[in-house]
């Protein structure tokens, strides 16, 4: 019996075919055992090729060159099924035909153009995080492209930092959650399927904390902060089997994080058991000299490969300096085809061995860019992102009763600022629709829709106030588009006035002024200012950059053919002076002093301790009732789990989702907690009336914090749970014990 079950396994057919092709394994340690030393240091170097395409030059000549003498492991910046099949037939030139890696920065789609990540992250929906990423891919594959540099999964607290856009925001578990949903969109579950790229977790780690919100800054961090607020999103997406990581450009406690060992060599590489490879920054190791760290190339080549920097992005410190660090004994060869081996196991894995132009073929190209699907999703992924603000006496949505809509604002007709920063192609803005363009089509025949610009993003001007004013007047009902240009928010674009610009707000008052009902539509890339619109306006809807379906998407949304269900995954603060502030604050040493009272000891003067709007906030067009906390079981033994179950009901007049969140509080602990942390949610869909019971686990995991020995323990003692619609929202409270 166990010889015929043997046979059966052996010869069903699946297995046949994996018996053909050897393990990657066995098939990098060949390769590894024929390279030259100089090969060996090609293929942990990386340039741009962006000169690759253009006329000819000195640096295209050269470069073409050390293609095709084996110099190269990889190439960023070329993109498309043409370009990408002829540099990579020069790569098959050199001695072993070792294929190169095509990488870009695919950060929020790569033809379609998807919100941007914070935006997606509002969406708190994991499934259609995942497609995105998953689309983009797609595209991104056809084209030629093997390698995204993305998902950037730094936690962001300081909105003065222009790439807080480029994150999921300031919360470690959310962030984990996105972090995860985002590798598994861009890779698939395994590398190698034709619509999947490999993902690449960035920036490795704690730039999200550069001083002041300043770009590239110093990092000072505590040793809990970084393990408990920075780690957990690159942790979950090492587990997700992201393939790459990328070091950074930022020091962290005085040692730049590409030079950085503890990182990447004892908690990456070590205590993770890391397989996949690391990308420095781009000319992350040559900047260690200005840093002060390193004092020449050849110093920093060994600091970052001894540190566990596998590819050199754009410093050309390993390709001159590597070979001879090994030579003179400086640099272990052993360390060196640590490196080479990790970069020819994901080209192994990929697939670029057995077909180096895998993901090269013009057809499919054609097909998969032209894809209405991509578009459809893009829109219904603008839709989510979306976040009611504010909404009195229900002036969203948009009824067909409405006569005369006045459409103002220096972001009405905007197409490129849509699309915000880091897109692929940031000419082509022929995709893009405009919320003019959205409103115009949705509004059809009976409505009639004004149009004013009222000023620019930015200046001074009031010239163009008074039009304005008089279309309003014309009106039933304004709305207003205002916000950040798209290359206002992004890399290298911080910022320490968060208002909105120019004279944007003025114009509101201007216009709140006629009477006129005034929904204001906000676009940015971060969470900007605006008290006077939060005070005064009777609706608010915070569009960030949508994409390029976002003028659909917001008339889906302002029409109400979409119920918003956005919440905020970053603090909103009312000034800067609060900043950074996040959800997860202490009870200070001298707390509440009076009951009710908000104003902790540890306040300012002349503002509250409060965000204007709180993480988790959000509102619906329907209203949503939470009742009946069931904790099954109040006490625990160490290792036990409880189910923490609620009734959530939608309680008003249309079909809304809801994303219901638990924080817990650890109220005494060996180290200080913060008073809520999000510990799971869940987005449910409900009918009018209808009610579902929502259930989650709490557990070890949930319990735990990093303790002063950077352990992970669950401490005995009584544990807060709450359940609510945000993080200064909580609708149900209960308690559950942890017995020694
Ligand atoms: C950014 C990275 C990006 C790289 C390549 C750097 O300046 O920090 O996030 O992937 O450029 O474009």
């Amino acid at each position: 019996y166990r010889r015929l079950l043997v046979s059966a396994f052996l010869l069903s057919p699946p297995l046949l075919l994996a018996a053909q092709q050897l393990p990657v394994e066995p098939r990098v340690t060949a390769l590894l055992q024929q390279m030259t030393l100089e090969e060996k240091v090609g293929q942990l170097n990386q340039y741009s090729g962006r000169e690759l395409t253009g006329p000819a030059s000195n640096r295209k000549t050269s470069l073409l060159s050390s293609i095709s003498s084996g110099q190269v492991g990889s190439v960023l910046n070329v993109k498309g099924v043409a370009d990408t099949r002829a540099i990579q037939a020069e790569a098959l030139k050199s001695r072993l035909k070792i294929p190169l890696l095509f990488s870009l920065d695919v950060i929020h789609g790569y033809q379609t153009v998807f919100p941007i990540p914070l935006a997606e992250a509002a969406s708190w929906d994991l499934d259609a995080i995942r497609l995105g990423a998953h689309v983009a891919a797609r595209e991104a594959a056809a084209s030629g492209i093997h390698w995204t540099f993305a998902p950037m999964v730094d936690v962001g607290r300081d909105p003065r930092w222009g790439r807080v856009m480029e994150g999921a925001g300031e919360d470690a578990y959310l962030g984990a959650e996105i972090a995860r949903a985002r590798v598994l969109g861009f890779q698939g579950e395994k590398l190698g399927g034709t619509d999947a790229i490999m993902a690449c977790a960035k920036h490795f780690a704690a730039y999200g904390a550069a001083t002041a919100g300043r770009d590239y800054n110093a990092v000072d961090l505590s040793p809990q902060q970084l393990w408990q607020t920075y780690l957990p999103p690159f942790k979950a997406a090492a587990d997700a089997g992201v393939a790459t990581f990328m070091n950074s450009f930022n020091t962290l406690n005085g040692i730049p994080a590409t030079g950085h060992r503890y990182l990447q060599r004892d908690i990456l590489k070590g205590q993770w058991n890391y397989p996949g490879f690391v990308v420095s920054d781009w000319g992350s190791i040559g900047e260690m000299v200005p840093w002060g760290y390193a004092q020449n190339a050849a110093d920093a080549a060994q600091m970052a490969i001894t540190a566990g920097s596998d590819m050199d992005m754009e410093s050309d410190a390993y390709r001159h300096q590597l070979a001879q660090l090994v030579k003179d004994g400086k640099v272990s060869p052993d360390l060196l085809d640590d490196a080479v081996r990790r970069i020819l196991r994901k080209k192994f894995e990929l697939g670029l061995f057995d077909d180096p132009y895998k993901f090269s073929d013009a057809k499919r190209e054609k097909r998969v860019l032209s894809d209405p699907q991509n578009r459809a999703a893009a829109r219904q992924m603008a839709r989510k992102s979306m976040v009611l603000l504010k909404n009195d006496n229900a002036t969203l949505p948009l009824t067909k009763q409405l006569r005369t809509v006045a459409l103002i604002g220096p972001l009405a007709k905007a197409k490129r600022d849509l699309n915000g920063s880091w897109t692929v192609d940031s000419q082509d803005t022929t995709r893009i629709t405009s919320l003019y363009e959205g409103l115009s089509q949705r509004a059809g025949k009976t409505t009639r829709l004004l149009y004013a610009r009222g000023c620019d993003i930015s200046g001074t001007s009031r010239a163009g106030f008074e039009q304005a004013v008089a279309a309003a007047n014309n009106a039933d009902v304004v709305v207003l588009a205002v916000g950040e240009s798209w290359d206002m928010s992004g890399e290298a674009k911080s910022r320490t006035d968060l208002h909105l610009p120019g004279v944007q707000e003025e114009l509101f008052r201007a216009l709140q002024a006629t009477g006129k009902p005034v929904a204001v539509v906000v676009f940015g890339g971060r969470p900007l200012i605006f008290n006077d619109i939060a005070d005064q306006a009777p609706a608010i809807l915070y569009a960030w950059w949508p994409g390029s379906e976002g003028g659909a998407a917001l008339a889906d949304v302002l029409y109400g053919d979409y119920n918003p269900a956005g919440k905020l995954p970053i603090t909103f603060p009312r000034s800067v002076g609060q900043i950074p502030l996040s959800y997860q604050v202490y009870n200070t040493g001298r707390p509440v002093t009076k009951p009710g009272d908000i104003r902790y000891k540890s306040a300012y003067i002349d503002a509250p301790n409060t965000p204007r709007y709180a993480f988790g906030y959000g509102l619906s067009y329907t209203s949503f009732r939470y009742s009946d906390l069931r904790i099954s079981r109040a006490q625990l033994q160490a290792g036990e789990s409880t189910q923490v179950q609620f009734t959530l009901t939608n309680t008003g007049k249309v079909a809304g989702e809801e994303v219901a969140q638990l924080y817990l509080r650890d109220p005494v602990a060996s180290v200080v907690r913060p008073l809520k942390e999000l510990k799971a949610f869940r987005k449910v869909y409900l009918k009018p009336g209808e009610s579902q019971t929502v259930t989650f686990t709490v557990g070890p995991d949930q319990l735990a914090f990093y303790n002063q020995q950077l352990q992970w323990v669950a401490e005995p003692g009584a544990f807060t749970l709450m359940v609510g619609s945000a993080s200064d929202d909580i609708r149900l409270e209960g308690t559950v014990e942890l017995r020694p």
